[in-house]
């Protein structure tokens, strides 16, 4: 002790009453600190709390107005086909152009779901009859004057000599001009996000299947949801890297939404950090490397291809079916572990495929029941049969049938013309001859 105290100053060297001072001195000060520490803490939780209330009561008003306007919207509604003026077109990359679209009559346009396509009835010159297609609305919902779509232009494939490029398609990218009207119906469609919900997605897209998702991912942007998401986008390199400039905004805005883009044929000058984040194809095996959890709602859209990959991983790594949502632009055959059994002409040993004549191409073929329907049938059969919005509206994919059955994948009867089928949403069931 007495050494101890050699080291203090000679006027500490009171007795140990002063070292009892300064010992309760300290205390009081450790209290002291303590408690602004402790009310310092409690004030910042309680600063959190509110900027936590305030943000929660921010999202509500703005999702109360978004419903609002989504109601307001809807009774602009329209039947039929109403003229759309094409305020601006701009190239978004090779083969790849968005139309900005507002309507001719200057009244109000509805609000849609972000996911959801306009179908298009479009005069193309020495067509005799309209050509209808589709396309997904590539904007948010918050865009209240305007809808805008982004088309690519489907291209002759490279093993069929002769075969002209897309009709549809390559009248918007290589005719259609700003000021130009074209006809539209109401915006449609089931795959669209649940808005109302808050529970974590997983956006994934392939070329240019980006459209819905996209329309997603901003939706949630602009509504100011805190809704975790992850938005995965495949191309094949920087000169096929459409709405990039919008892609990397979203990603810079919304710390909630996290963007991660795959090349699969990164280009020379492409650089991974600034264009991509990985390079190769977008697989499950890409998600499952990035995702904390498999626990997300997925919505999925690009080729048949990508789509039947993705699926199958996804519901490998046990992703409840009703949690994965799609949409399939061309043919598709993403089969459903609820899909309904395969169609025979009888049961049992005996059991035998149903075919399917297509009589004007003179094809005979057994029913692939891993098909979706018969449209997607006949072209991977190279019959082919006009399509547009691929869910039984538009009425494109219309067939005679000259015999036999088919029935309807939503279980509907009457539907479309006596004597024909929409083939994009029904299937044989019994042995069918078609006029195709
Ligand atoms: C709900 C929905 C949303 C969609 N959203 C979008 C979107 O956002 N953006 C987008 O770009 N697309 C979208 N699509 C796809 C779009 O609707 C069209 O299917 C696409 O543009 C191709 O149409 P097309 O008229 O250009 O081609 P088609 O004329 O229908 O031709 C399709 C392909 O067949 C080839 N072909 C033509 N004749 C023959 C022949 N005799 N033999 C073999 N092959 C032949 C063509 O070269 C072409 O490659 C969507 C589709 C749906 C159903």
């Amino acid at each position: 002790m007495q050494s101890l105290l050699s080291f203090l100053p000679d006027s500490w060297h009171a007795g140990p009453g002063i070292l009892i001072g300064f010992g309760l001195l300290a205390a009081v000060m450790v209290q002291t600190a303590l408690a602004v520490i402790g009310s310092l803490r409690r004030q910042a939780q309680a600063r959190h709390q509110f900027q936590l209330e305030r943000e929660r009561l921010a999202y509500e008003v703005r999702l109360a107005k978004s419903r609002w306007t989504q109601i307001e919207h809807e009774k602009s509604s329209w039947n039929g086909w109403r003229k759309f003026r094409v305020v601006k077109k701009a190239a978004e990359c090779a083969d790849v152009f968005s139309f900005v679209l507002q309507p001719h009559d200057g009244k109000s346009i509805p609000a849609f779901k972000p996911g959801q396509y306009l179908t298009f009835g479009l005069d193309i010159p020495g067509r005799d009859k309209q050509v209808v297609r589709c396309y997904s609305l590539s904007s948010p919902p918050s865009d209240a004057s305007s809808y805008r779509v982004t088309i690519k232009k489907e291209k002759a494939p490279p093993d069929k000599p002769g075969v002209p490029d897309g009709v549809g398609s390559s009248f918007f990218v290589d005719s259609v001009r700003e000021g130009d009207l074209l006809n539209v119906k109401a915006p449609t469609g089931h795959f669209h996000l649940e808005t109302a919900k808050q529970s974590p997605v997983v956006l994934i897209s392939a070329g240019v299947g980006i459209t819905p998702v996209l329309s997603m991912a901003l939706d949630i942007a602009a509504t100011g949801s805190r809704r975790e998401t992850w938005f995965f986008f495949v191309c094949r390199n920087r000169s096929d890297h459409m709405l990039k400039a919008e892609l990397d905004q979203l990603a810079a805005r919304a710390e909630n939404i996290r963007v991660v883009v795959c090349y699969s044929k990164p280009g020379p000058n492409d650089v991974q950090g600034r264009d991509y984040h990985t390079a190769g194809r977008l697989t499950p095996d890409v998600l499952k490397s990035v995702l904390p959890s498999n626990n997300y709602d997925y919505y999925l859209c690009g080729n048949g291809s990508f789509m039947k990959t993705m699926y199958e991983g996804l519901t490998e790594w046990g992703v409840p079916d009703a949690k994965i949502h799609y949409e399939a632009f061309g043919p598709a055959t993403i089969k459903k572990t609820n899909a309904t059994p395969p169609a025979t002409t009888a049961t049992g040993a005996g059991a035998k495929a149903v075919q399917v004549t297509f009589g004007k191409s003179g094809k005979v073929v057994a029913w692939d029941p891993a098909t979706l329907n018969l449209l997607d049938f006949a072209l991977a059969n190279e019959v082919r049969i006009d399509s547009g919005c691929r869910a039984g509206s538009c009425g494109s994919c219309s067939v005679a049938v000259k015999q036999g059955e088919v029935e309807y994948l939503g279980g509907e009867t009457n539907v479309g013309e006596a004597g024909s089928c929409l083939t994009c949403i029904c299937r044989p069931k019994t042995d069918l001859v078609l006029d195709a």
